[in-house]
């Protein structure tokens, strides 16, 4: 009696262990690889946000959206206004300010400072990053984010897609993981 109990949660656990990888994971050509930031592996978007502290320049943000978003600005005093936003918020306050004329050509750059202030100033994430091994990262995308990552959509396939946020995610992997 007791054993065929232990051996329902056993299964159980096992078929959800198994419909989860095959929910989150795809393959292609025999790699492995994480194509959308979602669920389990929410952690790798910009937009997560639970207990984490993004420090850049001296102000102190929620999510590295956010700290991304308040970078658009030239001036300390609209950035600070991002400190306090969450990430949806953050995305539609960046829309409207003023963008500093040299953003196009500093962007990345300032994507990957952040996220590598993300993962490594944070164990559990880094933990988590580390654990992906050597997966392709994928930010897969419904919004048309063909520079940061991938639109799923028919029309967007047809276009040069640079999945700059999963090369960045996969460099900081690497840096951790050789350091
Ligand atoms: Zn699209």
């Amino acid at each position: 009696m007791y054993s065929i109990k232990i051996l329902n949660i056993f299964m159980l656990n096992f078929r959800s262990i198994k419909i989860n990888t095959i929910y989150r994971n795809t393959y292609k050509g025999g790699t492995k690889m994480i194509d959308e930031f979602q669920g389990k592996y929410g952690f790798l978007s910009n937009f997560y946000d639970s207990e984490i502290e993004i420090e850049y320049d001296g102000l102190k943000f929620e999510s590295v959206e956010a700290a991304y978003q308040a970078q658009k600005c030239m001036r300390r005093s609209e950035k600070e206004k991002f400190t306090k936003l969450n990430p949806s918020e953050s995305k539609r306050l960046g829309r409207k300010v003023y963008l500093r004329p040299d953003w196009n050509k500093i962007k990345a750059g300032i994507m990957y400072e952040l996220v590598k202030i993300k993962f490594t100033t944070h164990e559990d994430l880094k933990e988590k990053l580390l654990e992906t091994g050597d997966q392709e990262l994928i930010e897969g995308n419904w919004w048309h984010d063909n520079f940061f990552g991938k639109c799923t959509c028919l029309e967007c396939k047809k276009k040069e897609q640079r999945n700059e946020l999963g090369k960045i995610l996969m460099k900081v992997r690497k840096e951790i993981q050789n350091n």
